[in-house]
């Protein structure tokens, strides 16, 4: 492989627009080019970022080792497997696919022509996560807000794979396990899907997370507050910024600690992708990382819907 990484961004709408201009800035990779259905969009990205607009798939994975997807939900699995039939390392948005068996098609897939397969639960490189990340230890109880205005994209899924998948994710990375237990309820408002959404998840040591996530929204927020031994950790994503309070003695003391508000998380998400395919290394957030989060957004779903049947 060449010193530089050679990447390709197939779909470059809202989002991809955005991986081809990091692509484009990150010195140890080289954007070869991009590629998406909508032939007008692609060259006006390729325009943008100086690179090329390519007329197929089949001809950009000739010249490129890795591809970044892009492109809506429902595409997921049928590009994402392509890219890695032809052996070529996959940076995959999330949520990973739509069903489990895609999932683990793909994680098989990966394993088996040895690509690296990494999934954009981008929020695991918000500065404000990483900020406190060293003091999550065992948290007890969780609850988490993210609301956010209607916006038509994205509405290809419902709000849990759209949005929820983002806190489930990170719940799952700091208690290192899936739930036993799972209830959900959530119903269509806009759009045909469920737009409004709040999971309780019950975890095997008595952990208890508490998950809501809206999309009709006036007002955005998001938000994660986690309760554990002598500590309250609280993170706002949205606006970057932590809070803790720590029990010391009779006392409960406050802390700001600083975030590196400068630190752009595509940014840090896509350089650790590049860096994992350069240095062989395992990425950040692994195919079986974005399984896990799917497989636990699944179990959502199917709670919501079962609970709808008797809905009138
Ligand atoms: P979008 O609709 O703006 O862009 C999708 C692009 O893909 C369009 O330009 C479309 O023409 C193109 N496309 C569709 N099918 C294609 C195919 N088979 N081959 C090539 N191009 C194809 O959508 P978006 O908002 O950019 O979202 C794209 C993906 O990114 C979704 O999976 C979404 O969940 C994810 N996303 C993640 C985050 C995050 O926070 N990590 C945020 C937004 C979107």
């Amino acid at each position: 492989m060449s010193r530089k990484l050679r990447v390709g961004v197939i779909g470059v709408g809202h989002l991809g627009f955005q991986h081809a201009r990091i692509f484009h800035q990150i010195e140890e990779a080289e954007l070869v080019g991009v590629f998406d259905i909508n032939r007008e969009r692609s060259e006006f990205v390729a325009k943008r970022w100086k690179t090329r607009a390519y007329p197929d798939m089949e001809s950009l994975f000739k010249d490129v080792d890795a591809i970044s997807c892009v492109v809506p939900t429902s595409a997921h699995f049928e590009v994402g497997k392509k890219v890695i039939e032809h052996g070529l390392h996959l940076f995959l948005e999330k949520p990973m696919t739509e069903t489990v068996e895609q999932a683990e098609s793909l994680v098989n897939l990966a394993k088996e022509k040895g690509v690296k397969l990494q999934i954009g639960h981008i929020e695991r490189f918000n500065p404000a996560v990483l900020a406190v990340h060293e003091l999550i230890k065992s948290p007890k109880f969780i609850e988490s807000h993210r609301l956010a205005p209607f916006n038509p994209r994205g509405t290809d899924v419902d709000v849990v794979l759209d949005l929820m998948i983002h806190d489930l994710d990170l719940i799952l990375y700091y208690l290192g396990k899936e739930p036993v237990r799972v209830e959900a309820v959530g119903v269509p408002v806009i759009t045909k899907k469920v737009d409004i959404a709040n999971a309780r998840l019950e975890f095997d040591g008595g952990e208890i997370a508490n998950v809501t996530a809206s999309r009709i929204s006036i007002e955005k927020l998001r938000k994660i507050r986690m309760f554990q031994k002598d500590m309250y950790i609280s993170i706002d994503y949205l606006h970057r910024s932590v809070e803790f309070y720590r029990k010391f003695g009779d006392e409960i003391i406050p802390y700001f600690p600083d975030v590196k508000q400068e630190l752009e998380p595509l940014k840090l998400e896509l350089e650790s992708f590049v860096s994992a395919v350069l240095n062989d290394e395992e990425p950040p957030v692994t195919g079986m990382d974005g399984l896990r989060a799917l497989r636990v957004a699944l179990r959502v779903k199917e709670d919501i819907a079962r609970r709808m049947k008797n809905f009138v």
